[in-house]
């Protein structure tokens, strides 16, 4: 197998392909993860979610971890990691054209891009479908990684000569 570094314009066309990773956030040297449907253009990732455990921890601490990957085989597969900033955009005036934004960029990116969070959130005791937020994720840095065939596999452990 061989593995390179993916460019930048990679690792953005992925994330835009995908439109689907994992959020990583923590508290108290907690880590928290969870998967999660986004949308994406250079620098940001947009999201929407209802009211649970990742957006309070993300409001304590918005230094966050987006992993996007796809694993086409064993030999084949791309993986995105990214490390940003978490800001909410919450429902008050100042926000609306923030908040338009990031829905119409959901609704480019996925059908029902609301459904699954409001769905997950049902297992909640204090569940409310109207307590919902829409955030972006900063993107600070971000690295990938593809893989593909290598015709000249060797077996391991390698065999002595
Ligand atoms: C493919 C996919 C796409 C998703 N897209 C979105 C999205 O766009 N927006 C959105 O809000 N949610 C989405 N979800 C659901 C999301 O992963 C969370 O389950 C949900 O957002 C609740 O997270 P919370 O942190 O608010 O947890 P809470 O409801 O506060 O739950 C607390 C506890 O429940 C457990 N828990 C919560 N979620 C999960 C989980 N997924 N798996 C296992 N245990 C869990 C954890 O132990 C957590 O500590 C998606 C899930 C999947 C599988």
């Amino acid at each position: 197998m061989l593995v390179r570094e993916m460019s930048r314009q990679e690792c953005e066309d992925l994330l835009a392909r995908l439109a689907f990773g994992r959020l990583a956030c923590a508290r108290d040297n907690q880590p928290y993860i969870a998967p999660m449907y986004f949308a994406s253009e250079p620098g940001h990732l947009y999201g929407f979610a209802t009211m649970g455990q990742k957006i309070a921890w993300m409001r304590l601490n918005p230094l966050v971890c987006v992993e996007a990957d796809q694993v086409l085989s064993h030999t084949e597969w791309s993986s995105v990691i990214v490390r940003g900033r978490y800001e909410e955009f919450p429902d008050i005036p100042e926000y609306s054209n923030r908040r338009q934004q990031a829905q119409s960029m959901l609704e480019k990116a996925r059908s029902l891009w609301w459904q699954t969070g409001v769905a997950a959130a049902q297992t909640r005791r204090d569940f409310d479908r109207d307590i919902t937020t829409f955030y972006c994720i900063h993107i600070e840095e971000i690295s990938g990684r593809c893989a593909s065939h290598d015709p000249v596999e060797h077996s391991w452990p390698l065999a002595e000569s």
